[in-house]
């Protein structure tokens, strides 16, 4: 350990006082690898501040003696972005203790969150008040407001709210020389120059700290429908959601699963079975919600699959009966990266191209990786409504052990190269993190690498916040 390091550990321990510095190994361990578990890090301590003031002395210390700080919420990022680097260099930054709802309005429609708070706490805290927020994924139960925040996630209802960037009305950040941008006021129009607060949004702590942030709420759902339906491919897929929107504001979720990720989930996955009777080579799932509780949306729902299936878009679809069959559904959709884990080696490319291409796109690169690499299984599922598919290759069931290392890198340059020659993106909604971030600098236009270092620069000359990840300085 260098003699700054030591020091910084020294006089942060100081500043925080034992409890909110942890040093012992043990305790350490479970946060310096991704969630994935394929990446693994080394960090002497993780720093863990209850306020504001307390990150803004943390990062002039690290400022004064040059140590990089890596921000961690809940350790569940796609990009192993809250990992530290293997060499120890880089503090652990944990906002966890950050977990205050400051304020929470429904005449605002709004919510300041600090940046630990867990996203399921904020769906509870804003159903309180008769309210939502609406962004929401698998890991709700772990994954905090600062790293939704800095990494821009998207889940599964993109489709009507956007991703985090259309729920964010401002930030408060450390920056990187401890000073305190303060963007929370909420104002609906602000147009004084460059947005701080939206550069901070997908900056994966590379431009500062997030400490809380203002955030939409929209009205508490009165019902919802919640429908699964088979079709014979991608393209009557997304000609179903076409369908429904051209006749309903209601739907909201609309995700792809693949027959092959079906029976995966129902091998793996305990208490899953298959909602429909007849086999499928694809499925979606639709989830339709109504803010107004004289609203039928099941009855409207149930109506507009009758006519798709009359219209030969669909072969079979049924609706949940009730909310124990909705999250049903639901459970089968939100574990199929779990069933693929159980199964074997996977290898994940979480991608988009323009939401019209992505039908062919799906089939079009699976038989070309296919083909390529004999043996694996190529699939997506996802976010179709998006043009985001989650992209994986599944080794062949007599693959070598190492094959994830032997092939991986083979693998991902050829989908990163057929998602950008199709003008689309090698990151949709999990960033880039250290693990894209060859494959970014590979294939990005000059002009947006070259923009990315100078905002890099500009705002974190020293280099402390989160190097190696993102873009280099
Ligand atoms: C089961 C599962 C399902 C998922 N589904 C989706 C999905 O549908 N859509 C999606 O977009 N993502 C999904 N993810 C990925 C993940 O949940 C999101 O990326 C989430 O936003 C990460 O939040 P976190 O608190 O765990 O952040 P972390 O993993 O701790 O950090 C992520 C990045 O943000 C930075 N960061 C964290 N907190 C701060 C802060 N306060 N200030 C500055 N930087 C910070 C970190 O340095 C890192 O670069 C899923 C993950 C899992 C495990």
């Amino acid at each position: 350990m260098t003699d700054a390091m030591s020091q910084m550990i020294a006089e942060a321990g100081r500043l925080l006082g034992p409890k909110a510095e942890i040093t012992d190994p043990s305790e350490i361990a479970p946060w310096v690898s991704d969630w994935r578990g394929r990446v693994h890090g080394a960090s002497p301590a993780i720093l863990a501040p209850a306020s504001t003031a307390e990150v803004a002395e943390i990062v002039r210390l690290a400022a004064q003696h040059r140590v990089p700080l890596v921000p961690q919420g809940g350790n569940t990022g796609m990009a192993a972005g809250a990992t530290p680097p293997a060499d120890g260099s880089a503090l652990l930054l944990s906002l966890r203790r950050m977990r205050q709802i400051r304020s929470i309005s429904a005449a605002n429609r709004l919510a300041v969150a600090e940046a630990g708070v867990i996203l399921a706490d904020l769906h509870q805290a804003a159903h309180d008040i008769g309210m939502r927020f609406p962004l929401t994924l698998g890991a709700r139960g772990s994954c905090t407001v600062g790293g939704l925040t800095s990494t821009n996630a998207g889940g599964t209802q993109v489709l009507k709210f956007g991703t985090m960037r259309s729920l964010v009305a401002g930030v408060e950040a450390v920056l990187a020389d401890g000073s305190v941008h303060s963007g929370l006021g909420g104002l609906k129009k602000d147009n004084r120059g460059y947005s701080l607060d939206q550069l901070l949004v997908g900056a994966e702590g590379t431009l500062g700290v997030v400490t809380a942030v203002a955030l939409r709420l929209v009205p508490a759902v009165a019902d919802r429908a919640v429908a699964w339906a088979g079709v014979d491919s991608p393209v009557r897929a997304l000609e179903l959601l076409r369908f429904l929107e051209a006749r309903t504001t209601s739907v909201e979720g609309f995700e792809l699963v693949p027959q092959d990720s079906l029976d995966l989930v129902l091998k793996h996955i305990p208490d899953t079975r298959a909602p429909l009777s007849g086999t499928h080579q694809w499925h979606v799932l639709i989830e339709a919600t109504t803010a107004d509780s004289n609203y039928a949306i099941a009855a409207e729902i149930e109506r507009l699959l009758a006519a798709a299936l009359q219209d030969g878009i669909i072969g079979d679809a049924v609706i949940a009966a009730n909310e124990a069959q909705a999250e049903a559904f639901w459970k089968i959709r939100d574990t199929i990266s779990e069933a693929e884990r159980a199964e074997g080696q996977t290898l994940a490319h979480d991608i988009s191209v323009p939401v019209a291409d992505m039908p062919r796109f799906i089939t079009d690169a699976a038989a070309e990786v296919e083909r390529t690499f004999p043996g694996v299984l190529a699939s997506g599922f996802g976010h179709l409504g998006d043009g985001n598919i989650h992209f994986h290759v599944r080794a062949a069931s007599h693959a070598a052990p190492d094959w994830y290392e032997a092939e991986g890198a083979a693998i991902t340059r050829m989908v990163d190269d057929l998602v950008t020659a199709a003008g689309g993106s090698i990151s949709a909604e999990h960033g880039i993190g250290q693990l894209k971030i060859d494959e970014l600098e590979r294939l990005a236009p000059p002009g947006r690498i070259h923009a990315m270092r100078a905002i890099k620069h500009a705002l974190d000359p020293l280099g402390i916040m989160n190097p190696g990840k993102l873009v280099r300085g």
